[in-house]
């Protein structure tokens, strides 16, 4: 089985070309780029920082004499390390490609201006100085010599500086500088997730495209709508749960039927090159693809609007997919299902006799609200933040990595200085909602949660159905609960846990051209509701059901899943069906303990939020559901008593050979 729920494959693929098509297209010579420029640049001594962050953040009230005590103590040497301006003295050009490649936007409005004045027309500083130091810097990335966080800096010191030169080039009636191409970005309705999303967008924005960015949860007729009164020249559409791969097949087919000619790109955790290929690309006659990386999207799209050479580009990916779905179909076929009551006869057997349940110290619902962010940090697991910001490798090795080390730990630094200002400011609040019950497994299947010996709620989940080998039992989350008729008292607990704030801290960056530290805010948030999972796991396991009191586990345990018992999320492998999400909300009253609610497509908002399920018992571990077949689907809808087309709606992804 696959896990892969952020981030992406990282196919890191040269995206060279475009950059060095701008270049071409801008009759530019770029061989010439200063080593001395390409130090690290704004490398201010931590001791420093604090003691000047004291300051700015009014953090203790004794902050400007001990600025003052610091200052006596430094000799000016150091200083002068830490804050080297001596690229400063370089010629114009060269200052402004240093600023670009550093992405220090501190002196650019006053370089700019210089160069303004000395250029006929405004606009020539665009095309000039600025897409030079830009060309650069795509050489850079292309090179693999410059990562993602970085190119997120360079665009945010050229959004800068072209905002700068804006009023200038308006006010002589002069032309803005002309897109290369104009793209809709849009979140598809009911997801709430758009980190991945947005650094495309700037990505692509830093590359001279026009971005018409809709946000999150966008209805497709807006999507539509929008795509024709703009003109645009592309769709991209993002989505991290699966309920929205069919809003993605849903677009797909209305571009066929209103007759739309633009490409089509797909991009967002579960998407997926099969899925694209077998459910979207099928649906709509002109391009689509698939593209979970954004430095590859801007290849990509730079083919797909490329008019000389996109009909042969597109023809050529219309018969990858179809080639790629002709295997993956096959595969499929070669795959065998049992019935489901096969399949329940193969269930995990656990020996109740023997097995150990531990009644919990605190039965019922509690919330959490007070928690300081602080506790949280030493839970955080960084591996999957670089992910997002496309550097790939494992933490702490990644901030020695040879190739991306430098570039890691900056953006592991820059982390770091927002989750001070964050636990400083209380720019973020963590609130948490988790209840532990008295269960029972029932109907092979289902787990009755149960209250004063009165049914609460019931659980459904999902049986595997794969055909295995003699031995291997056929799972499913009920399994790891004590069935009724063993007539022993076992338990369960649900929780969720979120984050809140981050749209606005991301907004507030926003507001002031700052994607770098936007997406950044968004990153960090979703850190910190990972973390709190983790932390509120260790607190169950150790506390308020106190079944591994004794447990002793760093934090890379942690990340392993050493520890004993589960938390499986509705959404995950072991339990895809996001509608149990309904029944955790009912049971925890989480809504109103603590505000996070579920959309139409049952993703939750704050986006930064975690939810799922304890199971304590010792043999409880995580694995995939794999692929159902009809009679489950029939069943699961009977039981919980919905229609069969809504059963198949929200488990369609996890049906075979549909
Ligand atoms: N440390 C990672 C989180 C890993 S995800 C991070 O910070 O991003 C781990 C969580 O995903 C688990 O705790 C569980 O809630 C869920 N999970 C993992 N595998 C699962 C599976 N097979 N089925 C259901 N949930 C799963």
């Amino acid at each position: 089985m696959s896990f892969s729920f952020r981030g992406n494959d990282g196919v890191r693929e040269a995206m060279h070309s475009v950059f060095l098509y701008h270049a071409i297209q801008a009759g530019m010579n770029i061989g010439i780029v200063n080593p001395a420029l390409l130090e690290v640049y704004d490398d201010i001594p931590k001791d420093l920082l604090e003691h000047v962050e004291d300051v700015i953040l009014d953090r203790r009230d004794d902050a400007t004499e001990r600025l003052l005590d610091f200052a006596e103590t430094v000799k000016g040497s150091k200083v002068e390390k830490g804050l080297d301006l001596s690229w400063r003295e370089n010629p114009l050009q060269d200052r402004i490609t240093h600023a670009l490649v550093k992405g220090i936007d501190a002196f650019i409005i006053e370089d700019v201006e210089q160069a303004r004045q000395k250029a006929e027309k405004p606009i020539e500083v665009i095309e000039g100085h600025l897409m030079i130091g830009m060309n650069v810097v795509g050489d850079l990335f292309g090179a693999g010599k410059m990562f993602l966080p970085q190119v997120v800096k360079s665009a945010r010191v050229m959004k800068k500086a072209v905002g700068y030169l804006n009023p200038f080039i308006e006010a002589e009636k002069g032309d803005l500088q002309e897109p290369v191409g104009k793209i809709l970005m849009a979140t598809v309705k009911g997801d709430v997730h758009d980190i991945g999303k947005n650094i495309v967008s700037v990505v692509l924005a830093c590359n001279n495209y026009e971005i018409i960015d809709l946000g999150v949860m966008v209805p497709p007729e807006k999507i539509i709508e929008t795509a024709i009164n703009e003109r645009v020249d592309a769709i991209g559409l993002s989505g991290l749960i699966t309920p929205s791969l069919d809003e993605m097949v849903y677009l797909a087919k209305e571009m066929q039927r209103q007759n739309f000619e633009v490409p089509l790109l797909i991009g967002g955790a579960t998407t997926s090159k099969a899925h694209t290929a077998v459910k979207i690309d099928t649906q709509y006659k002109n391009a689509v693809v698939h593209v979970n990386d954004a430095s590859r999207a801007v290849t990509v799209v730079g083919d797909l609007l490329n008019k000389k050479s996109s009909n042969e580009y597109v023809a050529k990916l219309k018969k990858d997919y179809n080639e790629f779905r002709t295997k993956f179909l096959k595969r499929g076929k070669e795959k065998s299902y049992i019935s489901l009551q096969g399949a329940r006869k193969r269930k995990y057997q656990i020996d109740w006799e023997t097995s150990k349940i531990t009644t919990p110290k605190e039965i019922g619902v509690q919330v959490l609200k007070q928690l300081s962010l602080k506790e949280l940090v030493p839970f955080i697991d960084w591996s999957p933040f670089f992910r997002s910001w496309d550097l790939h490798g494992k933490f702490p090795a990644i901030l020695n990595d040879e190739i991306v080390g430098e570039q890691a730990s900056q953006l592991f630094d820059d982390a770091q200085e927002m989750i001070k200002k964050i636990i400083v400011k209380q720019l973020l609040k963590a609130k948490a909602v988790f209840g532990l019950f008295e269960a029972n497994s029932i109907n092979d299947d289902d787990i009755s949660i149960q209250k004063s010996g009165n049914e609460i709620a019931v659980f459904r989940t999902l049986r595997q159905q794969l055909k295995k080998r003699e031995g291997i039992p056929n799972l499913a989350l009920a399994d790891f609960v004590a069935p009724k008729e063993s007539e022993k008292t076992d338990y369960m607990g649900a929780f969720c846990v979120s984050i809140f704030g981050a749209q606005e801290l991301a907004e507030s960056y926003k507001a002031k051209e700052d994607d770098y530290n936007a997406i950044m805010a968004q990153a960090i948030a979703d850190r910190f509701a990972e973390a709190f999972a983790e932390y509120l796991h260790k607190q169950i396991r150790t506390k308020h059901w106190g079944y591994a009191v004794e447990e002793n586990l760093t934090t890379e345990d942690l990340i392993k899943e050493s520890y004993k018992g589960i938390r499986p999320a509705p959404g995950y492998p072991a339990c895809p069906d996001h509608l149990e999400k309904e029944t955790i909300w009912e049971l925890l009253n989480v809504e109103k303990n603590i505000g996070v609610t579920l959309t139409e497509s049952l993703a939750m908002w704050p986006a930064a939020a975690v939810s799922g399920y304890y199971f304590a018992n010792s043999e409880a571990k995580y694995f995939g559901l794999g692929k159902i077949i009809d009679d489950q689907v029939e069943d699961y809808a009977i039981r919980k008593g919905i229609t069969k087309e809504k059963a198949r709606k929200w488990l369609h992804p996890n049906i075979a050979n549909n």
